[in-house]
């Protein structure tokens, strides 16, 4: 029988379905260098990786330019999330996050038993820096998302560095920046510094977005040497596949060709965002792979049903579209162009 046509292929997701816009993933499967060695690591799957995840650690430390016990491996982002909260929290402590958020944040603070405080997004998606400052007294975690997950908005790094030294040093503070390759340069903030300055924010980010590796289930933190140190006590043995290790290797490799893809998927995301504009359509300041279209005026997630196209739908009637192809924003503003008629 041909590969293919087994049971197991049957159970794979399409990898370029122009019609899978609620993950946030790449449009684009693996590169070929990528493929190749993951295809190679296949041979040896019959050797454990690892015991703890030191190659993959240097490796990525040696591309941030930090020390290799700054930095911790999770599958995923939001291993590396569970990591944190496993390694710095109790049950009962509160976690501050804003709310709308990345979906997983509310299921971790479940999973760790902490209280969730959760502070509004103001009216164009922006955190309120200021509230979430004020309920990070006496909390044991904050998160901030930075580009946000679902509006794409970015703070300006004079506030996050003004919301940074008013947390207090004992409350940890999660910079999520799962969307960080999509940033402009005007945008970036020097992250490195950032976890030199504050020996209480911890970086985490992730192989499942720009890197369009979201199937492999690795992702980093990193921060400072004696928090750094604290989380990789809670470092899972074994937990890092070899698939993992060579595919993060071989991107590293081809940065060329995956700063491509990412200009490819931010000049789409800017098309988009125009087109829907010029239609008269808010849509929120997104700097990432998607767009974000607030519930408020018009039920999107009604005028979404029956497209085909599967978008993430919020309670308020929004939608956040991840960035694909050009036929994907083609049938994205089919659809919006439908319900506005
Ligand atoms: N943080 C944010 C803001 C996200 O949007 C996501 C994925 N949607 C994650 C973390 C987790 O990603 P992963 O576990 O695939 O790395």
């Amino acid at each position: 029988m041909a590969a293919r046509d087994t049971a197991a292929v049957a159970v794979l997701p399409d990898a370029v379905n122009p019609c899978a816009l609620s993950l946030n993933e790449s449009p684009f499967p693996p590169l070929p260098a990528v493929r190749a060695a993951v295809r190679a690591s296949l041979d040896s799957l019959n050797r454990y990786p690892e015991f703890l995840p030191h190659r993959l650690r240097s490796v990525i430390a040696g591309r941030l330019g930090v020390a290799a016990d700054q930095v911790v491996i999770g599958e995923g982002a939001t291993g590396v999330l569970m990591q944190v909260l496993h390694a710095l929290t109790s049950p009962g402590d509160t976690l501050v996050m804003s709310t709308p958020t990345f979906d997983g944040y509310p299921i971790l603070a479940r999973m760790a038993r902490l209280r969730p405080v959760t502070v509004p997004l103001d009216r164009h998606g922006h955190h309120d820096l200021d509230a979430m400052a004020d309920a990070a007294v006496g909390a044991r975690v904050v998160v901030v998302c930075r580009p946000h997950n679902p509006t794409g908005t970015v703070e300006q790094v004079s506030a996050l560095e003004r919301f940074l030294s008013r947390v207090p040093a004992d409350t940890v503070v999660l910079l999520d920046e799962a969307y960080v390759e999509f940033l402009a340069p005007e945008h970036r903030v020097d992250a490195v510094d950032l976890v030199h300055r504050f020996g209480n924010v911890v970086v985490v980010r992730t192989f499942s977005k720009a890197y369009g590796l979201a199937g492999l289930r690795v992702g980093y933190g990193f921060c400072a040497p004696a928090l750094g140190r604290a989380l990789w006590a809670m470092q899972l043995p074994f937990g890092v596949s070899l698939p993992a290790l060579v595919a993060v290797v071989a991107s590293y490799e081809a940065e060329n060709q995956l700063r491509q893809r990412i200009r490819t998927i931010t000049a789409e995301r800017r098309r988009l965002q125009m087109r829907l504009r010029a239609m008269g359509v808010y849509t929120t300041d997104a700097q990432a792979n998607f767009v974000y279209l607030p519930g408020a005026a018009v039920r999107w997630s009604d005028a979404f049903d029956g497209s085909g196209l599967l978008v993430r739908r919020y309670d308020d009637g929004g939608v956040r579209i991840t960035v694909g192809s050009r036929a994907s924003t083609r049938a994205v503003i089919r659809t919006v162009a439908a319900a506005m008629r």
